[in-house]
């Protein structure tokens, strides 16, 4: 089997890194248009900060601050017509995964018309809009993928916009920003880059490239877990400077990992969980990793192993344990429900997209699993 490693965006870490580095914007465009959600990016500095880089180059800018979570194909369309009717010419997104995956799919229809039933077809013209993110959350890794992911009414689901025009031009990562996320934001985010992290393992797409920075961000996040558990025990507790830069670091090469793999199974059920039941995307995946990795346990005990080592367990029952801890009381789910979300879940690429895929019933019986203990 061929391997590949393919990606193309400038990272930039530090702290200050936006305003010491400001002249990158400059080699971006001549207008921007800066695209957030409605309050984080006010209130954690994100959004001064470019700003005064922009202002400190003479670039003119707007903001469109009306990305939810999980957002919609409507406000990336909306965005979109605000950023071709002012002539913007490159974007930047500040926030979670949400601002920066509407920022992608934005720079997309800004630089050519796609109509929406062609907007998952990968099917686009070469052009793009040049993208700058600053990922305000540490645990989506958006800032290093070719994805974009969209609530999609139609089909019930959240689909990505997967191309290689989204991969942005640079991504400036400061964690400074990051250190008001409350604790149930910073748990939930750290699984999402956990499980990025394994399910590139798990992918039928993992190489050797893949493989050493999932165990890299794997041993980082592990490293910061007795501190999440510490989080929950005490409100006085404050996560330090470096923890929040180890998370951010854990992210980003988690990121880097499903650009070259993609996500499998346990993203492709948690997807109906968040669509269906407003249940945020990490915590989604948090349900669903440890059930999954038992699964793999049994049919493939070696790979399992490699990555129960790099979190110094021995058997998957030990990560269970751990996600139960960190993601506290379950929601409750009926079997209707479940038997729902697997019908939708087994016609994702996802699922193509795992070494152990499982069945229908395999996902009924993770799900099941998950949700009663
Ligand atoms: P999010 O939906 O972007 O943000 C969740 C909440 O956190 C929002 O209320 C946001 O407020 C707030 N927030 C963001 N940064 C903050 C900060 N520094 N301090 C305090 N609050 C802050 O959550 P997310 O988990 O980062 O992103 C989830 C999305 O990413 C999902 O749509 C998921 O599908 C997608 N995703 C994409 C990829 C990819 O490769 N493209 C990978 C994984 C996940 P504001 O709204 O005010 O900003
Ligand atoms: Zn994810």
């Amino acid at each position: 089997m061929t391997n590949k490693y393919y990606m193309p965006t400038r990272v930039i870490i530090g702290k200050d890194c936006i305003t010491k580095h400001s002249e990158l914007f400059l080699t971006l465009g001549k207008k921007a248009l800066i695209v957030t959600g409605a309050q984080s990016a006010k209130q954690n500095g994100s959004e001064k900060d470019v700003k005064t880089a922009l202002e400190a180059g003479g670039i003119p800018y707007l903001v469109f601050d009306k990305v939810m979570s999980n957002p919609t194909i409507a406000c990336v369309y909306e965005g979109a017509a605000l950023a071709k009717e002012q002539g913007v010419d490159f974007i930047i997104a500040i926030g979670g995964g949400s601002p920066m995956d509407a920022g992608k799919a934005i720079a997309l229809l800004a630089a050519q018309d796609i109509e929406e039933e062609n907007l998952f077809s990968g099917n686009y013209e070469n052009r793009v809009l040049p993208m700058a993110l600053v990922p305000t959350t540490a645990g989506t890794g958006s800032e290093v993928t070719q994805y974009s992911i969209l609530t999609n009414a139609k089909a019930q689901t959240k689909t990505s916009i997967a191309s290689d025009l989204l991969f942005p031009t640079v991504t400036f990562l400061d964690a400074k920003y990051t250190e008001q996320l409350g604790v149930v934001t910073t748990i939930n985010t750290a699984i999402d880059a956990l499980s990025h992290a394994v399910e590139g393992m798990l992918s039928t797409r993992a190489s050797i490239v893949s493989d050493a920075l999932a165990v890299a961000s794997i041993r980082t996040i592990m490293k910061c877990v007795p501190d999440m558990l510490q989080a929950l025990q005490s409100s006085e507790f404050v996560f330090n400077q470096k923890q929040r830069e180890q998370l951010l670091q854990a992210s980003l090469m988690a990121g880097m990992v499903i650009a070259q793999t993609g996500t499998t199974a346990v993203h492709a059920m948690g997807y109906s969980l968040t669509y269906f039941k407003d249940i945020d995307h990490g915590r989604a995946n948090g349900l669903l990793l440890g059930v999954y990795l038992k699964l793999v346990e049994k049919v493939e005990p070696e790979l399992a192993g490699r990555i129960l080592a790099a979190m110094n367990f021995s058997e998957a029952e030990q990560l269970l344990e751990l996600l139960n801890r960190l993601l506290g009381e379950k929601e409750k789910i009926s079997s209707e429900e479940i038997k729902q979300y697997c019908k939708l879940a087994i016609q994702t690429k996802n699922i193509a997209n795992s070494v152990v895929q499982p069945t229908e019933e395999d996902m009924r019986t993770m799900l099941t699993l998950s949700f009663t203990i």
